[in-house]
């Protein structure tokens, strides 16, 4: 049977090393390995969000297209994030890192699991998500809240 495409967010941080190139190579990676790039968002310099971290992070969104399960995605990009040099076991919530890949929306699904949640749990709450996200999908649904991006933030 034919895999039907699926439309996803994924938001990228960074704010260690070489941020820009890491967040550029986090993108090639993910359109090589999960799927066709669709829109990216302007990179945007944001300061840590609950963290005792002091450098900047640099933020963006893209949306992507995938035949992969939403498990699989996630998978692709823990493995996306190994290779650019984020630690396998210290994935503490406070922690700088080189980089950071959340799914935001996976199509128009709603999960709920210990391993995943999507919606993504937090993106509502964080400016670092929610200024690229409405650059580049203002109108995309978030299927929990029935609500669309721009009206999220409005
Ligand atoms: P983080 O420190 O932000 O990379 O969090 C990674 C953990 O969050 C992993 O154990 C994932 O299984 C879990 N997780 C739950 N929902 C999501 C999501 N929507 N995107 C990425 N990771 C998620």
């Amino acid at each position: 049977m034919e895999k039907t495409v699926k439309t996803v967010i994924i938001a990228l941080g960074s704010n260690l090393g070489n941020r820009l190139n890491t967040i550029n190579s986090a993108i090639h990676k993910i359109e090589s390995e999960v799927g066709p790039i669709i829109n990216i968002a302007d990179c945007i310099e944001t300061t840590p969000f609950e963290m005792e971290s002091v450098e900047n992070f640099l933020n963006s969104c893209i949306e992507i297209e995938t035949k992969l399960t939403a498990w699989e995605v996630l998978k692709k990009l823990q493995k996306i994030e190994i290779h650019l040099g984020r630690p396998e076991k210290t994935k503490g919530k406070n922690e700088s890192r080189t980089i950071d890949l959340d799914i935001i929306f996976y199509d128009s699904q709603v999960i709920e699991t210990t391993e995943l949640s999507i919606p993504h749990k937090e993106y509502h709450t964080r400016g670092f998500v929610l200024i690229p996200l409405l650059q580049i999908a203002p109108n995309f649904i978030d299927p929990s809240k029935y609500l669309t991006v721009k009206q999220l933030i409005n």
